[in-house]
């Protein structure tokens, strides 16, 4: 086999082949036959028992500020395009979750999961149920506006940025080391709790 046929990929139909280089990161795509060509096997990305990480497609914001809450980590952009989605998610491990669900076949990559749910918390039960997290959860340890994990702040740390009230109770408060934002338990924690409580109960 010569050089420039090993760069190439056989469609395993009519055998009508196709650059290599147009299924990086496990792309696909239509051969004129009608069928589907890609390399195989899928890309195996993530290891075993490795904390799971997701990132989630412009459909999903909802979900992944949720996923944020309870603690997982879950990249998410607005305006992302799927290839760089694919390509961001290979590089750092991390599962896809998205609601198209021809991208399996657009993409030989073995942790897309199509969300099937269509509201935000049953969503997010799907998620929980899917990849057995319940146990996992861990609320207010992550930023739900852009991912980082939060860290343990004192009052005098953030004098001003919170309001005074708050800062004077003994309750832990944490910030984002990202955005500055402080997280302390009240009204709205405690819906957030009484939701995850739910959740995890229905399952
Ligand atoms: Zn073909
Ligand atoms: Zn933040």
């Amino acid at each position: 086999m010569c050089g420039v046929l090993e760069m190439s990929v056989p469609c395993a139909r009519c055998g009508r082949e196709y650059d290599v280089t147009l299924f990086e990161f496990g792309r696909t795509l239509w051969c004129t036959c009608g069928s589907r060509v890609g390399l195989e096997p899928r890309i195996e990305r993530i290891a075993a028992n490795a904390e799971v990480r997701f990132s989630a497609d412009a459909m999903l914001g909802k979900l992944a500020h949720w996923l944020r809450l309870l603690g997982f980590d879950c990249a998410y952009e607005s305006d992302i395009a799927d290839a760089e989605l694919v390509r961001r998610a290979i590089e750092q491990g991390r599962v896809i979750l998205t609601r198209d669900r021809s991208l399996p076949d657009e993409w030989r990559v073995s942790d897309i999961c199509v969300v099937r749910a269509e509201r935000t918390f049953e969503q997010l039960g799907e998620v929980l149920r899917r990849f057995d997290l319940s146990a996992a959860v861990r609320l207010f340890t992550r930023c739900s506006e852009c991912n980082r994990r939060l860290t343990a702040a004192s009052s005098v740390d953030l004098e001003g940025r919170a309001p005074a009230r708050i800062l004077a109770t003994q309750d832990p408060l944490q910030l984002c080391p990202e955005c500055g934002r402080v997280y302390w338990s009240g009204s709205h924690t405690r819906r957030i709790e009484r939701v995850a409580e739910q959740l995890l109960a229905t399952e």
